[in-house]
């Protein structure tokens, strides 16, 4: 059922309605640049979102287990990436629950002191579509405000928390006067988001779960739902779609999870990719909010 037409199912909307549904969030110009900085061929925006524990906190599950699998990704992964990035000399974005960040302050610091942008994921991973207005809202002016507040750094982008990008999170990223949001997918480069047919000066990243670690290496214990793809199939893939980004003279983005790929036997796929992307050369690697604020210029 349609928020705008309760009563009546799809095949029976007027034209008007289909056309409102679609018109949220849209698509609008292309902001993919001319040129890149340095004359560069391709932009590269790496980024992780550091849900840590808050998956299973989002999901009322007080699990030990699933807990400390969240834990692994503050404790472990993020002591490698951030090693990993460093001796790469790459800037990526971090996008934070602001719980996560709240239980793990000293390591927010670090990746804002390394460099690093941190950008708005939610307040405890909650899913947008499933919230009132005012709580989302809430939620995430107070998101801003502790990552700010912990980080010294004023966040200027959001990553809704899954891409779970609600019909009422637009007018919360123009109140909130966001540079970009990366959650929406309607193009491989940047564009401008539009609200109802008028521009709203906002940038869009677009992710893809293409180009997402979760879906090739999460893994339910109770459900169908059981892929551990090896990462050498996943590193074809994310391959495949740099190069693409690369002959294309567009952007790759990349999310990955530190507690999904912060393994041993997976962060040697990043450490492979970035070797595939120095050598065939002409990439600019920077944060989300670089690129945006490049694209916007
Ligand atoms: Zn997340």
């Amino acid at each position: 059922m349609s928020a705008e037409h309760p009563a009546l199912e799809p095949w029976q909307w007027p034209e008007e309605t289909w056309r409102k549904i679609v018109g949220r969030a849209r698509a609008g110009r292309s902001l993919k640049p001319a040129a890149w900085p340095n004359g560069a061929r391709c932009a590269v925006a790496i980024s992780f979102d550091a849900d840590h524990e808050t998956i299973p906190l989002r999901d009322n599950d007080e699990s030990p287990m699933r807990i400390s699998q969240g834990h692994y990704g503050a404790r472990q992964a993020m002591p490698r990436i951030l090693k990993l990035l460093a001796r790469e000399s790459i800037p990526a974005s971090f996008f934070y629950p602001a719980v996560a960040a709240l239980l793990h302050p000293d390591e927010v610091r670090a990746v804002a002191g390394d460099g690093h942008e941190i950008g708005i994921h939610s307040w405890i991973h909650e899913v947008n579509t499933a919230l009132p207005r005012e709580a989302e809202r809430e939620l995430t002016l107070r998101s801003r405000d502790t990552l700010a507040k912990i980080s010294g750094q004023e966040p200027v982008g959001i990553r809704t928390a899954s891409w779970d990008f609600s019909v009422n999170t637009l007018d919360i990223v123009r109140e909130m006067n966001l540079l970009y949001d990366s959650s929406l997918m309607a193009d491989d480069d940047p564009y401008e988001l539009l609200d109802q047919g008028e521009p709203t000066g906002i940038v869009e990243l677009p992710p893809e779960w293409i180009r997402d670690d979760a879906v090739y290496f999460n893994m339910l214990r109770f459900s169908g739902l059981r892929p551990y793809t090896p990462p050498s199939a996943v590193e074809e893939i994310f391959t495949a779609e740099f190069d693409g980004a690369w002959e294309e003279s567009g952007m790759f983005l990349l999310t990955m999870h530190p507690h999904i790929t912060g393994h041993r036997s997976r962060l040697p796929l990043l450490e492979r990719l970035i070797a595939h992307m120095k050598a065939k050369g002409g990439c600019w690697f920077a944060t989300h909010a670089q690129i945006a604020a490049w694209c916007k210029r």
